[in-house]
């Protein structure tokens, strides 16, 4: 089962461009349109053949075997009806005001001390769940401010024309399922719109478990009140917000700095499990104490809330891990927008389309992790037919692309009705 891992934090490589006119926006739409529309079945045989990448790291896991090359040309026609899958991370979501963790502004290039909470500190210590919750109470504020921009809204529209199937995010930030709710997301690491009760699993929508946050803590209120009169919360500039007094990285933490005292804040007990104590895995009925206000106190034995999202050292249910498989299986390309595929379940992913022969194409703005390996079969000639590869601006590029895409249908409706009228006037 993969764990969720400290991602790396190295700056990679820049990328090849691919094609070389994919470097100017005007050439990276017209490329991005090409890979998106034409069919897998036009492409040349080198490259529909299953492929094998070596993992860069000889930490990961060693790769399944590929069904043989016969299995492959029979894809191929069922190809050609498989629609294009998206896989997308943090650099989605720049464009919302959330910071990508390793972009020129990203959380690891501008602080380089940045450490997640881990999940296993979470589940055992009353401490870490404060600095948790503390650093989140402040950070949710700006996160439920922000709303997804032009490249989730351009998305759904690909969703509309029949391009797009599906999409896998990395982002917690509900972005997608908010711009297009029809066409479906599976959020690999879970989303941080509820808190989940690690003993009983119910789930409790954030606003609400804000809200307990807020009439628990009053003093972390007030400042929040601050942070948010101060105008630090308005701005969409990460510098001009840390000039006036906040950070944010894209798990929806706020940075505070060092000598900040969290040991007073407090967080509330599962409401449910308040109400009627879970049974534990050891047979045991769970213990739930809370102080005068609601405040869970450390003598408990079960009711701890977590966010809903796969924290640093948690596994990803199988369910979800699954989910993401068969998607990458039933898809007939892949596109990477705005992941660098640092964390393992994601990299994983895009090796597993690369194994199936999927044409895949990358847009984002800085390195991808052992992305030659992705496009070592590309030829020269190719003019996004089989691949793409782009670092320009998501929210930019993928609404044009949108619009020539509309242009292009509309124009085959023209033709067929100009052909109508010329034969009636015949
Ligand atoms: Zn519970």
């Amino acid at each position: 089962m993969p764990l969720m891992r400290i991602p790396y934090t190295d700056p990679l490589p820049a990328p090849r461009i691919i094609p070389s006119s994919a470097a100017s926006t005007a050439g990276a739409v017209e490329a991005l349109v090409r890979f998106l529309t034409s069919s897998p079945g036009e492409l040349p045989a080198p490259s529909r053949a299953r492929r094998h990448l070596t993992p860069p790291s000889a930490a990961l896991q060693p790769s399944p075997t590929a069904p043989p090359p016969s299995a492959a040309a029979a894809d191929d026609a069922r190809l050609r009806e498989r629609k294009t899958l998206l896989l997308t991370g943090a650099g989605v979501s720049v464009a919302s005001g959330l910071a990508d963790y390793r972009g020129t502004r990203g959380t690891y290039t501008l602080n380089k001390t940045y450490r997640p909470t881990y999940y296993h500190e979470f589940v055992a210590r009353h401490d870490a769940r404060k600095r948790y919750w503390a650093r989140s109470f402040l950070g949710s504020a700006n996160l439920e401010r922000a709303k997804p921009n032009a490249a989730h809204y351009a998305i759904g529209e690909l969703g509309r024309q029949g391009i797009v199937g599906k999409v896998i995010t990395q982002n917690v930030d509900s972005f997608h399922p908010i711009a297009h709710p029809t066409l479906p997301t599976i959020e690999l690491h879970g989303y941080l719109r509820t808190a989940v009760c690690l003993s009983c699993r119910r789930e409790y929508p954030r606003q609400e478990f804000q809200e307990e946050l807020a009439r628990l803590n009053p003093p972390w209120a007030a400042f929040l009140q601050e942070m948010i009169a101060s105008g630090a919360l308005d701005t969409e500039n990460p510098t001009e917000r840390r000039r006036r007094g906040l950070k944010t990285n894209p798990d929806g933490d706020v940075d505070l700095g060092g000598g900040v005292d969290y040991s007073t804040f407090q967080y509330p007990a599962c409401p449910k499990c308040l109400a009627d104590p879970p049974v534990l895995a050891n047979g045991e009925r769970g213990i739930i104490n809370v102080d005068a206000n609601g405040a869970w106190l450390p003598t408990s034995t079960a009711g701890v809330l977590k966010p809903n999202v796969i924290m640093f050292g948690e596994s990803i249910s199988n369910a979800v891990k699954e989910a993401a498989e068969a998607a990458v299986d039933n898809a007939g390309k892949l596109l990477v927008i705005g992941s660098s595929l640092a964390t393992y379940s994601a990299w994983r992913l895009a090796k597993q389309a690369l194994e199936l022969g999927l044409p895949i194409g990358i847009l984002n703005m800085g390195g991808v992790r052992g992305e030659d390996a992705f496009f070592a079969h590309v030829d020269e000639s190719d003019k996004g037919e089989s691949a793409f590869r782009c670092a320009g601006p998501a929210e930019e590029i993928l609404p044009q692309a949108v619009d020539e895409i509309e242009k292009l249908t509309g124009r085959r409706v023209n033709a067929s009705e100009t052909c109508a009228n010329i034969e009636a006037v015949a």
